[in-house]
């Protein structure tokens, strides 16, 4: 990457390093940003890392008007030793060239841009907080930028990389939540965006979001789109559930985020020769499950909590209780398992680390 220009800021440390305890998600961003533009024809130029600043954008710019942009989100961990780790970085590149082609924009330059998030690190390595459960969280993104109120792909897209320090996901360790099942919104179909990290899918989640939170619950379970009968996701993380001794998660279907947590987790299960499945997963047969006592356990997962136990389940005005309220002994190990491996504090027998 010779072409990489780096303009450092003349304002180092904007934020007076706020102690990790008072760190709110994502308000907090790094001195610097990675920034490439994208022109048709031309293809990907002027790569750079500049100081954290404002866009100036056209108020004719397609994103602006019909959502056309692709996210990711990932996060980097410094550990005493001083070294900085990223957990399956590649895998989030992949997933957004996957985005990027569900909204017709163009493909990011995977391993450049892991390249250039490797420098950005360098450079802003002061902002990754040290504390257990800390982390950067880093957010690239692609948006579309052509002048241009058509209905059609824009010609010109600028792709980005911001990083934030986050504090502790989990401030009294890990415990499990509230959630209600959601049988009117649906947060994503198949042959739509389902599976891609895209704005509009996620504005599309506020509104259940909201009904959630007024009646005291921490997230929504989604279900699907066609007879709000099987299991998708849990707020915006993959869901697992133990019945009766047996893992298992929803399959991929195209309405399904193919999480990255969730793919770690299912490789960890076969390595420790744990069964797991992937299926179809209805919320008839969590009730049945309930029931007749054998709900073990039940939890989220994606790269901001990790782990997210499941402590209550309201549906339709009914409500089941998973393990009494209480973080599962498979939960709680995957959890320690994971971070562990992120943080370098348990070995890595996948390579997952970079
Ligand atoms: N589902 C949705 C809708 C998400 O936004 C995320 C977060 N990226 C996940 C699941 C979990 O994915 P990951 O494990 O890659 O963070």
């Amino acid at each position: 990457m010779n072409s990489l220009k780096i303009r450092f800021t003349e304002n180092e440390m904007k934020n007076e390093k706020t102690p990790a305890e008072q760190l709110v998600f994502g308000t907090k961003f790094t001195d610097h940003m990675f920034v490439a533009d994208y022109t048709e024809g031309t293809g990907w130029h002027d790569h750079r890392i500049v100081p954290y600043q404002a866009l100036t954008l056209d108020p004719s710019a397609s994103i602006l008007h019909y959502g056309q942009t692709v996210f990711e989100g990932m996060k980097a961990y410094l550990s005493e030793d001083g070294i900085v780790r990223l957990f399956r970085p590649e895998q989030n590149m992949k997933r957004m060239n996957i985005s990027a082609d569900r909204l017709s924009m163009p493909q990011i330059e995977e391993e450049l841009a892991l390249e250039a998030l490797k420098q950005l690190l360098e450079i802003d390595k002061e902002w990754i907080p040290k504390e257990q459960g800390t982390s950067l969280y880093i957010r690239p993104f692609m948006i579309a930028t052509e002048a241009h109120l058509g209905v059609s792909a824009s010609k010109t897209y600028t792709f980005i990389i911001i990083m934030s320090p986050v504090g502790s996901y989990y401030k009294e360790g890990i415990h499990p939540v509230k959630i209600l099942v959601e049988s009117e919104y649906v947060r994503a179909v198949a042959g739509g965006t389902g599976t891609a990290k895209t704005a509009g899918n996620y504005a599309s989640s506020l509104k259940a979001q909201e009904v959630a939170d007024r009646e005291g619950y921490a997230q929504v379970l989604w279900l699907d789109g066609l007879e709000r009968k099987y299991i998708e996701e849990v707020g915006s993380m993959n869901v697992f559930f133990k019945i009766d001794g047996e893992v298992v998660t929803p399959a991929l279907n195209g309405s399904i985020l193919d999480g990255i947590t969730r793919k770690s987790i299912i490789e960890l299960l076969k390595y420790w020769g744990v069964p797991i499945t992937e299926r179809k997963v209805s919320m008839e047969e969590i009730r049945e499950a309930f029931l007749n006592g054998k709900l073990d356990e039940a939890f989220g997962t994606g790269t901001a909590a990790v782990i997210s136990p499941i402590g209550e389940l309201r549906w339709k005005g009914e409500l089941f209780y998973v393990n009494n309220g209480e973080t599962g002994e498979l939960s709680q190990k995957l959890y320690e398992t994971l971070t562990g491996i992120q943080r370098g504090v348990i070995e890595d027998p996948f390579g997952w680390v970079v």
